[in-house]
């Protein structure tokens, strides 16, 4: 085991090994677990129990006995129940903060400056909703009396990635809950620690049993067992685009609308008149945050032939200056990768970027800092080549950027919306309305001007194309996508 120089709690709360997964009120043990490894050591941290296909299905039948009470439960009720929540993951902002950074590599300030609180604002902004949203529509028609009434699904089923384990999980589960719906939750086996967390402050908080549910297990056992329950009514996953496809086919076998928050390879336009001190800063920043590991990061960046010498030039500089390290050192700007096998899948893509024509700018190597030996680390990466390369095209998932030249707008913007993916793009210039009739002309869910990684509760995060469909997050939209709509109507 590691030695760490961790909160007493988080300790405490690592100690009863293995950890037992939450269904319906109650911590349970399957007789079978796996360890829980920090990137930074390769050192196991504790041991999670890991839930059975038999466990999700149990915790699916309690979730559907919960949501008979829960779905009629007093919005203001549901409201205090999440505000209680977000106030309760504020007070333990350290733990969570800690342990986001053992199990995902990611520094411990970006988790305390990003992660955890932002998460908890998820459950206030839908807490609010919840007693903001009309449940009953009168719609004032001629031949019928009629109204529309809003009701819950019912049980709801969400997988998420290693990444953002805590932040996509409140983006997620808050709306589904705020509305009325019950949930089953099934982290990744690789980051399954602040979920486990959360539904320690769930029950603390006071929901009713079977309302939150969290059972880490296996992708392909319990996972699969989940997604295939036909007792579910909504799923919601965020991953991979080969899984949700997968997920998406079982899905529709089954008649059970699917949410798919997918992958990406988002561009970046660097336009000739960019403030481009602020351009690198930013995209330094967007493709070094969580280790590149960010479904929206900038990965290709398209900058413009008159500034592309001294713009490559101050990345490089940018990015050479980045600081690795252990998540718990203050020092550390960047982590080390979520798993070995994603470092290595990082170093092969290079690999093959290169056979395929690209030269490499900077990094693409393990740091030289003997410390860092046991970790999953690699240096920022800047590649330069052209748009046919595979690795222009296609995620790599880590923090490297392919760099491209161009010279004309129209043409570039015609080049990015070639890309099947459709996550986030952004456009970087001091003209903010060409930025703006830029960023409109891009395809994906959403275009940023002059940064990249933005979020703000009620402004939607969605995606389209490759990079996912069925509905998108963090807005009112959101909230309503987990209300079903029924007409009631008497003829007149
Ligand atoms: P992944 O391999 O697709 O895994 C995601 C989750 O799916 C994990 O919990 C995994 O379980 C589970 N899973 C795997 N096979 C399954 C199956 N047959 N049935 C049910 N569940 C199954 O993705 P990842 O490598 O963890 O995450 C990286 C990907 O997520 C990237 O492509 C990234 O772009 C994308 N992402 C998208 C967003 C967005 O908002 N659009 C946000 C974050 C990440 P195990 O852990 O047990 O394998
Ligand atoms: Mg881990």
């Amino acid at each position: 085991m590691t030695q760490l120089t961790l909160n007493p709690n988080t300790l405490a709360f690592l100690e009863n090994k293995p950890l037992a997964f939450f269904s319906n009120g109650e911590w349970l043990r399957s007789g079978q677990s796996i360890d829980v490894v920090d990137p930074a050591t390769n050192q196991a941290v504790t041991q999670i129990a890991m839930a059975q296909p038999q466990d999700m299905n149990d915790a699916v039948s309690h979730a559907e006995v919960a949501f008979k009470s829960w779905g009629a439960t007093a919005p203001a009720k549901r409201q205090a129940l999440l505000q209680k929540l977000a106030s309760l993951i504020r007070r333990d902002e350290d733990i969570l903060a800690e342990l986001e950074s053992i199990d995902v590599g990611k520094p411990k300030a970006e988790a305390t400056g990003f992660d955890v609180p932002f998460a908890a604002d998820s459950y206030d902004y839908f807490a609010t909703l919840a007693v903001e949203a009309q449940y009953e529509v009168e719609l004032g028609l001629k031949v019928t009396d009629s109204h529309t009434v809003k009701k819950p699904y019912g049980v709801a089923a969400f997988v998420f990635p290693w990444n953002f384990p805590f932040t996509l999980c409140a983006w997620g589960i808050a709306p589904a809950l705020a509305a009325g719906n019950t949930v089953v939750i099934k982290p990744a086996s690789e980051t399954p620690l602040s979920t486990l967390y959360l539904a320690k402050l769930a029950e603390e908080a006071g929901f009713p049993k079977g309302v939150i549910n969290v059972l880490p297990g296996s992708g392909s056992v319990a996972g699969e067992a989940l997604i295939s329950d036909s007792r579910i009514k909504l799923m919601s996953f965020t991953g991979s685009t080969a899984v949700g496809r997968h997920i998406g086919e079982v899905c529709g076998r089954n008649l059970v609308p699917a949410k798919l928050e997918l992958g990406g390879k988002g561009a970046a336009i660097i336009c000739s008149d960019a403030d481009v001190d602020a351009a690198v800063e930013g995209l330094t920043g967007a493709i070094t945050l969580n280790a590149g590991q960010v479904c929206c990061t900038a990965s290709r960046w398209y900058i413009h032939d008159d500034i592309y010498d001294e713009f490559v030039a101050k990345a490089k500089v940018a990015f050479e200056s980045i600081v690795l390290g252990r998540g718990l050192t203050e020092s550390a700007q960047m982590g080390p990768i979520c798993t070995e096998k994603q470092l290595a899948k990082i170093f092969e893509c290079i690999g093959d970027a290169q056979a395929h024509g690209a030269t490499i700018v900077t990094g693409g190597v393990r740091p030289s800092d003997e410390s860092l030996s046991d970790g999953n680390y690699i240096t920022p990466t800047l590649l330069a080549g052209a748009d046919d390369n595979p690795w222009a095209i296609e995620e790599i998932f880590g923090p490297v950027s392919f760099l491209l030249k161009f010279n004309d707008e129209q043409e570039v913007i015609e080049r990015a919306n070639r890309n099947l993916y459709g996550l986030a793009n952004s456009v970087w210039s001091q003209d903010l309305a060409k930025a703006k009739v830029l960023a409109h002309q891009l395809v994906g869910g959403n275009s940023w001007i002059n940064a990249h990684n933005v979020f703000e509760y009620g402004l939607h995060y969605g995606a389209c194309n490759k990079s996912g469909c069925g509905g998108g997050v963090n807005s009112k939209a959101t909230f309503e996508g987990y209300l079903r709509h029924q007409s009631v109507a008497a003829v007149r």
